[in-house]
């Protein structure tokens, strides 16, 4: 009880102080494959997973008394999905269900029969359909996407996912988490991080149970953020869980704190304001942000405010934007910090270290004594030149990061010079890492958009000159007027509108050969930094029209990783093609002449059945643009649309025959078409015997 006051005070949250005598959902397990807050690919879990062994067909109780609000057949993601709405004005909500109680499944096949269609959602009036507390309303099951098992989210009156623990559900958990590494990231050019401008990961020692250290002080100086690599476990199952509240204390001091009890519903795609999207980018684990470094309240932080969290080293704390974020200063010198992590029953890990605020200047000055100091000359006699660096850009928050890396040592740090659009000439300070790694950074403005042109100056030990050259291409966007970026070929543009973004970015587009086998454009592209958080979508577009014209066909794609590309609801104007999006994937352009494929049907073709058949199975599946609706497919029976029950994830269709069928001869027709209109078309005969 006082537990669950303190949070809603703390955040002033709406709903009910009871905490409510709930019932467990299901008699499949109280065990969880996967809890409350959990960063998914682009979303955070609004409820928790249910273990149901693999199986399907276990019970699902309403877990208190109310009424059936809505029951959904979807035809992905979700699958069989039941919604209740509780006397008490919560709202529970189950997902992948296999099958509901009969007495809802009538109103399902009623309205099944009235559209002819398998995937129907159905809404109740109050009170039309109550249900007792524990009655049973359904099956868990094996529906939409995942493997077998039973989601289950708790809302509150406003519709926003709330922890069902923080309602009284419980699970055995009597195990702490485990962290796995610690991250700091330099959030102003002012700011470095162990003489870096990247961040820098740290892994710490476990001294014991739920003590964790880092033993060597970490140097930074100006703005910086914590994120934490952590996750928990719970009693008997294996799987990794998210872990429930995370607090950040400097020299003794809690200064930040995060407790995962409810997000609100605007915020379900906003997961990379809460997890470091670079690192998860970069396959690096996924990293929960102890910091707010955006220009938004995050309501499950304390505090809530842009900068909550961002200790500032030796400066003076920056202001930015109307409401100026507030930062933690910190004095020169040493600090202690410890962060800890627990799940909801309180099992608790901690970590602790040491930051050392040193400025960059003291540690540049140490640097070139020991470069020279070590002998690190290792060049090879009679090879004069030094080949080209491995070269890259990367855009922080309002700077940009050089790193050079050289095949040989050099005898001395070479020299970086920026010339933005022609005329203004700007030397990048560069710094060893060792005697072949420099990185440098580039303070960033509004006024920094244009070309980036980059000479390096390097010479060998012999003294042989050579020089390194690169351009780049850098867009500002404002979060008031957002702004565009343009590929160097100029065949792809995107476009932010006002507000998409939270604060100010800087970027660019770039491309590459992409080599799928689909005909298509060739060529990927993807704005770098691929992190920025969206607040709003934006508008990818390509000039293709002159290659393509407007052929309904084409579309674009998303790429992300290994998976297959994601098809885009694309349209055509003046020869452009243009697609919206809240995702920053690699895009490019692909034709997809493919019809779908339809195989393993069942009966067989010209198949002598003694009995009727039951089922018509039918598999079908489509490689590019794909199916994802009902009415992209239709399976008929000598003429009459079978209900048709697919399943995407085995591409496997099931069409039950109701009525018994006469004996003779039957045609099976499929019909299955992609969503740029590819179709394919089979008859296929079978044959009852009279008896
Ligand atoms: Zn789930």
């Amino acid at each position: 009880m006082n537990r669950i006051r303190y949070v809603l005070l703390i955040f002033g949250i709406g709903f009910s102080l009871n905490a409510q005598n709930y019932l467990w959902p299901t008699d499949a397990s109280q065990y969880m494959t996967s809890t409350f807050g959990e960063s998914r690919s682009n979303h955070f879990h609004a409820g928790i997973d249910i273990k149901t062994w693999a199986r399907e067909g276990y019970r699902v109780f309403a877990i208190d008394s109310g009424w059936v609000e809505q029951v959904e057949i979807a035809f992905l993601g979700t699958g069989r999905t039941l919604l209740i709405q509780l006397a008490d004005g919560r709202k529970v909500y189950f997902a992948h269900l296999s099958k509901f109680a009969p007495w809802i499944q009538k109103y399902i096949e009623e309205e099944q029969k009235r559209t002819g269609r398998f995937c129907v959602k159905l809404q109740f009036e109050p009170w039309a359909l109550p249900v007792s507390k524990g009655q049973l309303v359904a099956y868990t099951g094996d529906t939409g996407a995942g493997p077998p098992h039973l989601h289950f989210e708790i809302w509150d009156s406003e519709g926003n996912p709330i922890h069902p623990f923080t309602v009284g559900l419980r699970i055995e958990d009597h195990v702490r988490p485990i962290i796995r590494a610690l991250a700091i990231t330099p959030l102003r050019h002012t700011a470095h991080v162990e003489g870096d401008f990247d961040t820098q990961i740290f892994t710490p020692m476990r001294l014991g149970p739920g003590k964790y250290i880092l033993k060597k002080p970490i140097k930074i100086w100006g703005e910086i953020g914590f994120s934490i690599s952590a996750f928990d476990k719970a009693d008997i199952v294996p799987h990794a869980l998210a872990c429930y509240a995370f607090s950040l204390s400097v020299d003794g001091k809690e200064i930040f704190s995060s407790k995962y009890d409810y997000f609100p519903k605007s915020l379900f795609r906003q997961i990379s304001l809460d997890r470091d999207e670079r690192l998860h980018w970069n396959h690096k684990g996924q990293f929960k942000k102890l910091y707010n470094d955006q220009n938004i309240e995050i309501p499950f932080y304390r505090p809530s405010r842009w900068g909550a969290g961002i200790l500032c080293g030796g400066m003076s704390p920056f202001e930015e934007g109307k409401e100026a974020k507030k930062t933690i200063a910190l004095e020169p010198g040493e600090h202690p910090f410890c962060i800890q992590v627990s799940d909801y029953f309180g099992n608790t890990s901690e970590v602790s270290g040491t930051v050392q605020v040193v400025p960059l200047a003291s540690l540049v000055n140490e640097n070139p004594i020991r470069f020279r100091g070590q002998g690190w000359t290792g060049g090879i006699p009679g090879k004069m030149e030094i080949p080209q660096p491995h070269f890259e850009n990367k855009f922080f928050s309002d700077y940009l990061y050089f790193y050079f890396r050289f095949a040989r040592p050099l005898p001395e740090v070479p020299q970086c010079e920026i010339t933005l659009n022609g005329w203004t000439q700007t030397e990048v300070a560069l710094i060893p890492k060792s005697p072949q790694e420099f990185v440098g950074i580039l303070p960033l403005d509004p006024g920094s958009n244009g070309n980036f042109f980059t000479t390096l100056s390097f010479s060998s030990e012999i003294g042989q000159e050579s020089t390194f050259r690169d351009t780049l291409m850098v867009y500002f966007i404002s979060p008031e007027y957002g702004g565009s970026m343009v590929s160097s070929d100029g065949i792809c543009r995107i476009v932010f509108p006002p507000g998409s973004v939270y604060r100010p970015v800087w970027g660019t587009l770039r491309s590459r050969a992409c080599n799928l086998r689909s005909p298509g454009l060739g060529k990927e592209y993807w704005i770098d930094p691929p992190d920025i958080p969206l607040k709003e979508p934006i508008t990818v577009c390509f000039d293709v029209g002159s290659y393509t014209g407007e052929n309904p066909k084409v579309s674009i794609y998303g790429i992300q990783g290994t998976q297959w590309p994601r098809f885009m609801e694309s349209r055509w104007e003046n020869h452009v093609l243009q697609a919206q999006t809240n995702r920053l994937f690699r895009f490019t352009v692909l034709m997809d002449t493919m019809p779908p494929r339809v195989w393993g049907i069942h009966p067989l073709r010209n198949a002598k059945l003694g009995n009727p058949p039951s089922q018509i199975r039918v598999r079908f599946a489509d490689s590019l643009s794909g199916i994802r609706e009902e009415s992209q497919y239709e399976i008929r029976l000598d003429e009459i649309p079978l209900l048709v029950d697919y399943n995407p994830e085995r591409s496997m269709a099931i069409g039950s025959v109701s009525e018994s069928i006469s004996s003779g001869k039957h045609v099976l027709k499929i019909c299955v078409k992609d969503r740029v209109g590819n179709q394919t078309q089979i008859e296929q005969p079978f044959f009852i015997l009279s008896k």
